[in-house]
């Protein structure tokens, strides 16, 4: 709205410009071409912008040349090399400062000054130039050059000013996103800390009962097995039922308990060659091509070389089994971290279905799980062994486009091995 305004402006303040040199006629009667070129020198500075837009590469070169040949065509009907209208070659020369760099504004400006000095050479077979004509087209001249150097310095200060204001605006944009991200981990760490603290208790209680229905139901079926058919059939229901219930406990423990961290300096290359090797013993039907892209001399790594293996198992996993029906590709790479702070990045991304905006946090939570057979234990526990490590995982996804799951592994301490057992919040 306020760009549209200035232009407005200045358009006005163009055409009243104009209207002034065409209603002047400094030694001279009303002459028709001289209107006609104003006209045209106007339209072409109130549209100038609309034609840059159009041409934006070239129409730079061509707005300059078509100012200097509309200049010397006024000079040319308003008296040549005497007319008091060569002021007018300012004009190619500002729009030269105020587009190009300093060696093509001057390259521009000799351009125009050449375009001026042919009028010399036209009336040369019947005048004589002067020593002081000449000195005073030399000064007319200098005159150019100036005009041109003050103005490309302001422009290209003015230019360096606002890379400067949009560089540091960028950098702002950057940091509120990654700040916004690390409270939206922050807020996923918490969650899951304190699902699993309800997980654990809730494990530990249901245990001993079960323990005991198992007991009691074991005791059952000897006891009436050769009596009672019905009765040790349904006893029979009772055990295998708690032995589910009893493998949902140990997954409800293995994502509550605290990992006791056995860290070590690792390459990260093997752990990842030994998850997509089991993704794909898993899934050796799986129509999956599996592109590795490993950056060179990548740094090791202090982890839970088990634990992290489980991470990288479980988004192979995820990623066959999203594609599994259809096949697609996996892309896995590694690299050095890019924030210069040590560690490696990790990328998985697929080309299954992708996992829609409203999901995407969800997936973390333990028992979340849009598959039939499905747990949903994957994800919470892969979030949380990388929060052990310190490090971060993020996911990113198109619907239709598949997903890529982002995680970062910090180098850690550098001792030979260490070993830790992580209890944040549970
Ligand atoms: P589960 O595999 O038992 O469902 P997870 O925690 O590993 O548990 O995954 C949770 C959910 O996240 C999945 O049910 C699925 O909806 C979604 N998901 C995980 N990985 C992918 C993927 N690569 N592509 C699409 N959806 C995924």
């Amino acid at each position: 709205m306020t760009q549209r305004r200035n232009f407005a402006w200045m358009d006005l303040l163009w055409l009243a410009f104009l209207a002034g040199l065409a209603a002047l006629t400094p030694g001279l009667d009303v002459i028709l071409h001289k209107q006609l070129i104003l006209i045209a020198i106007g339209a072409f500075q109130i549209f100038e912008h609309r034609f840059l837009a159009w041409l934006p590469e070239r129409g730079r070169c061509y707005s300059v040349i078509l100012k200097i040949l509309l200049g010397s065509l006024l000079v040319y009907h308003t008296g040549g090399i005497q007319s008091s209208y060569y002021l007018i070659y300012f004009l190619p020369v500002v729009t030269a400062a105020m587009y190009f760099d300093i060696w093509a504004t001057l390259a521009w400006t000799a351009l125009t000054s050449a375009a001026y000095w042919s009028f010399v050479i036209w009336v040369l077979s019947e005048y004589e130039l002067t020593g002081e004509g000449a000195e005073e087209l030399a000064l007319r001249t200098l005159f150019f050059f100036l005009a041109a150097i003050v103005v490309n310095r302001f422009v290209t200060e003015n230019r360096e000013q606002a890379k400067l204001y949009r560089d540091l605006a960028e950098t702002l944009a950057e940091t509120n996103r990654r700040l916004e991200q690390a409270q939206e981990e922050a807020r996923r760490s918490e969650r899951l800390a304190a699902l699993g603290q309800l997980s654990a208790g809730l494990a530990h209680e249901l245990r001993n009962p079960l323990a005991v229905i198992k007991g009691s139901a074991e005791t059952l079926t000897r006891k009436l097995a050769s009596t009672d058919p019905l009765t040790t059939e349904l006893a029979g229901y009772i055990s295998s039922e708690v032995n589910r219930m009893n493998a949902l406990v140990t997954r409800f423990l293995d994502f509550a308990r605290p990992h006791h961290l056995e860290q070590h300096r690792e390459q990260i290359l093997p752990l990842i060659e030994q998850s997509l090797k089991a993704a794909h013993d898993r899934w050796p039907d799986a129509k999956v091509e599996v592109e590795r892209q490993f950056a060179e001399n990548l740094p090791e790594v202090t982890l839970d070389g088990e634990l992290i293996e489980r991470v990288f198992a479980n988004l192979a996993l995820n990623a066959y089994e999203a594609m599994g029906s259809t096949g697609g590709k996996l892309r896995v790479t590694v690299a050095p971290s890019s924030d210069g702070k040590g560690g490696v990045e990790i990328t998985f991304q697929d080309t299954g279905p992708g996992i829609p905006a409203e999901l995407r946090e969800q997936i973390f939570n333990p028992f979340f799980t849009t598959k039939e057979a499905g747990v949903g234990l994957g994800l919470s526990i892969v979030s949380k062994i990388v929060d052990d490590h310190r490090g971060w995982i993020r996911v990113t996804s198109e619907p239709g486009q598949g997903a890529c799951f982002h995680l970062y592994l910090p180098e850690g301490r550098s001792a030979e091995t260490s070993s830790e057992v992580v209890t944040d919040g549970i």
